[in-house]
């Protein structure tokens, strides 16, 4: 399977300009691969700027390249009277191919429950898009299957209702809250204990066999330094990077990483 590397712009960069460079530099900086699929997931305003190419690829200033564009969030319906809303086939006629969704800073500071990202979850993948679904533990509570059950009841209530089919076109984010914008990452061997059981939560939804290869990301301070130990280590598919995607080179330099496992 190909490794997945995503990059979470949050709310940067503050103008379109500084994105379109942002995007022009990233295209640069990330090496051509077979073997990684890359995701840049700018702010909703800009995405339409970022024009594609007939091969699926997103492409801006005469550089054509294969990097995917994502979403940080959709709405669950197309179109109406919901003001300030984004909906998916809006996402998907600008070029948008993945939707991050169930971000735990959407969760915290919007609103986002359970229930509303399971309603997402069922719109992106009903309008054709590939879902990310962010799901994590905001502590580490002494008794581990406290938080192993907060991460249980977040991947069940939002895969609930999909079918086997749709499931091809959904990937988890494993996102400890703690862990993200913080200097404090997860450590391989923990974030593959908890691969393994997204995945044993996936085979009890939807069988052994799809449980298998359905794809995990990591994200939470990943950083060159720790990129490798996490995609080697980890258990995971991919990696979810915030901060570290705003630097070209830096992130670049990760999904050389991946390029080279
Ligand atoms: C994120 O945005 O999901 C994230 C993990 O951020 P950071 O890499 O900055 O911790």
């Amino acid at each position: 399977m190909k490794k997945l590397i995503v990059a979470n712009w949050k709310c940067n960069p503050a103008t379109l300009r500084q994105a379109q460079e942002l995007f022009r530099a990233t295209i640069k900086a990330v090496p051509k691969s077979k073997n990684v699929k890359v995701v840049v997931c700018p702010p909703s305003v800009y995405l339409s700027g970022f024009r594609f190419s007939a091969k699926g690829g997103s492409a801006f200033g005469g550089q054509v390249s294969g990097l995917k564009l994502g979403a940080q969030d959709v709405f669950w319906e197309d179109t109406g009277a919901y003001t300030g809303a984004v909906g998916p086939r809006m996402l998907k006629s600008v070029g948008v191919t993945y939707v991050v969704m169930g971000h735990s800073e959407r969760r915290e500071q919007f609103g986002d429950t359970n229930e509303s990202v399971r309603k997402k979850v069922a719109a992106a993948l009903k309008g054709g898009l590939c879902v990310i679904v962010c799901v994590g533990e905001k502590t580490r509570e002494a008794d581990a299957s406290e938080y192993a059950l907060y991460v249980k009841k977040e991947v069940e209530e939002a895969l609930r209702g999909i079918s086997k089919a749709a499931l091809k076109n959904v990937v988890v984010a494993y996102e400890p809250l703690w862990a993200i914008g913080s200097d404090e990452a997860d450590t391989p061997e923990s974030t593959l204990e908890m691969a393994l059981y997204i995945r044993k939560i996936i085979a009890g939804m939807f069988g052994n066999v799809v449980a298998q290869s359905f794809p995990v990301l990591y994200g939470g301070s990943v950083n060159i330094g720790n990129a490798r130990a996490f995609l080697r280590d980890g258990g995971v598919d991919g990696l979810l990077v915030g901060r570290a995607s705003l630097d070209s080179k830096a992130f670049g330099k990760i999904v050389e990483e991946a390029n080279g496992l």
